[in-house]
């Protein structure tokens, strides 16, 4: 096994990691648990309701579900997803959660630890990614179960914390715990490296000398990683340098460099806030995040009397604010590009009886418009208008459809749009390896162009990619692509069984 260690002495003939994946959240956690041994059989005497599915399954029942033809075996199957080894997986661990069945698993777990290959999961938040810097109250969109990874029921977890659901759904701080509990009840905690941020991802020559040596701001020499000195070659042809720095505890930057076979990418799509792209949007009262409203009313910088606070968008995020300025009675304007019964609008795919609050907010949004005042307080919708300018005496100057300017008085701003992956790690921003590679990668209009079953990029050989940054935005989708990764890992590792 390879260890972590806070410092060392230059290592000049380590050789490199098979695998380094970049993001701890559910894709990266769900990856390790793969990569760790943990492999896939169909339980014995288990009966998919899919006929065909089962059909398939009790041709090779021996066979663990990752050693399978994954292409033949998705092959037909129907869903929320476009990802066919998405639907794969998922179908595999619920497989009647789509007709509101509740049916087990046809999955059984194993750990061959024969099987395990040794790689690291680096992270800037503890393990659970996104879901550490989502306001902890927050209701999930999605049911309970579907946010649990494999193995490890997301309702005995938390029947066990004697903690309920919220009509079916959980609070993002109780995803956040149960995925950290995950990493520690599945003893995944020596594949995690929390507090790193890797800066740079490059393709070097296999043929460079490996010497771990790093020099500090002090010109100290310093190592983190030493791995098993193997006799084989780069089995593969490819190798990776990923630079970065890790936070110590007394808030000091380490720089590292490791090389690595594979590289993941599995760094989501929540770090970087879509921006307007408007004339004062740098200004300090104008936010992108939904924690600088909370944190605005915790420190009372804003309040009942305040003038009122702008929300623009139209997603949940936005709604999410509304509902909590709403809560406080802090006065809201909200402004959006679309017209509210859109049918693109988040709101008019959602069913009322799930989802009441996000019903109460659409019902604002359209019964309280500054055009004809209804009988909400504290709150005024602008459809169909767009944000010119924000001044620096707090006006926001809008125009609606047919190009009239107006401006109101508002305290703060919160720029609630969406979010972009952070790729500047790698050469480009990534964008060579998206599907427009002309485009920067977005998760739902230009995903990174991936292998459907394998997820290695199709541009890169040794570098995959999985979760949003793939296409596949729900946790319970995410799992597919990990599913893929761990296959082509274990292959190309000759970990696959006689
Ligand atoms: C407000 C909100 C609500 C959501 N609700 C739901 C829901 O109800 N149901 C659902 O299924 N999904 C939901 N999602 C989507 C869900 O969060 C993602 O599908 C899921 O978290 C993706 O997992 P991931 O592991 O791929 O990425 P993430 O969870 O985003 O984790 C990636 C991690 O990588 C880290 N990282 C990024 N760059 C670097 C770097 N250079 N170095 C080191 N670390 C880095 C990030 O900081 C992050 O911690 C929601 C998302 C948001 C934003």
């Amino acid at each position: 096994m390879y260890r972590v260690l806070n410092k060392l002495p230059n290592k000049s003939d380590s050789k490199p990691l098979p695998i380094v994946v970049i993001g701890n959240g559910p894709s990266g956690i769900c990856l390790s648990y793969l990569l760790s041994g943990y492999i896939p059989y169909i339980k014995r005497g288990s009966a998919h309701p899919h006929p065909i599915l089962q059909r398939k399954l009790e041709e090779t029942p021996e066979v663990p579900i990752i050693d399978q033809d994954l292409e033949y075996l998705s092959e037909g199957l129907e869903g929320r997803s476009q990802s066919p080894v998405a639907l794969l997986f998922d179908t595999l661990l619920r497989p009647d959660t789509d007709f509101g069945g509740t049916a087990e698993s046809v999955l059984t777990w194993w750990h061959e630890t024969n099987r395990a290959i040794p790689h690291l999961i680096l992270g800037r938040n503890p393990p659970g990614g996104a879901w550490h810097l989502i306001e902890g109250s927050m209701i999930t969109l999605s049911q309970g179960e579907w946010m649990g990874l494999p193995d490890l029921q997301f309702k005995d977890w938390m029947r066990k914390k004697r903690r309920g659901l919220r009509n079916n759904r959980a609070t993002a701080e109780d995803i956040a715990q149960y995925y950290q509990h995950y990493v520690a009840k599945k003893g995944l905690q020596q594949n995690f490296i929390c507090g790193t941020v890797v800066t740079s991802v490059k393709k070097v020559s296999p043929d460079v000398n490996f010497s771990y040596a790093q020099q500090d701001p002090e010109g100290n020499s310093h190592s983190f990683w030493v791995f098993p000195e193997k006799d084989d070659q780069i089995a593969s042809g490819n190798l990776f340098q990923v630079d970065g720095f890790i936070k110590n505890t007394n808030g000091c930057q380490q720089p590292f460099s490791i090389y690595a076979e594979n590289v993941v990418l599995a760094t989501g799509t929540y770090d970087s806030p879509s921006k307007l792209g408007v004339n004062g949007e740098d200004l300090p009262f104008v936010h992108h995040k939904l924690s600088a409203l909370e944190e605005a009313v915790k420190n009372k910088r804003v309040g009942m009397t305040s003038d009122p606070v702008l929300i623009v968008g139209a997603g949940l995020t936005a709604a999410d604010a509304i509902l909590f300025a709403h809560h406080c009675n802090i006065p809201v304007i909200h402004a959006f590009r679309r017209r509210v019964n859109d049918p693109g609008l988040i709101f008019n795919q959602l069913p009322k009886m799930m989802y009441p609050e996000y019903h109460k907010v659409h019902q604002m949004m359209k019964e309280q418009s500054v055009a004809c005042p209804g009988p909400y307080e504290c709150y005024v919708s602008l459809p169909e208008h767009h944000v010119l300018s924000f001044t620096e005496d707090k006006k926001c100057i809008f125009q609606d459809k047919s190009g009239h300017q107006k401006v109101f008085n508002i305290s703060m701003a919160f720029v609630l749009i969406g979010s972009n992956p952070n790729l500047s790690f790698l050469p480009n921003n990534g964008i060579d390896l998206a599907i427009d590679n002309e485009q920067p990668v977005n998760s739902k209009r230009n995903p990174i162009n991936v292998d459907p079953f394998t997820y290695e990029c199709v541009q890169e050989k040794g570098l995959y990619a999985v979760g949003p940054l793939a296409g596949d935005n729900f946790v319970r989708f995410v799992q597919g692509g990990v599913l893929a990764v761990a296959s082509s890992l274990l292959k190309k590792a000759n970990k696959n069984p006689p």
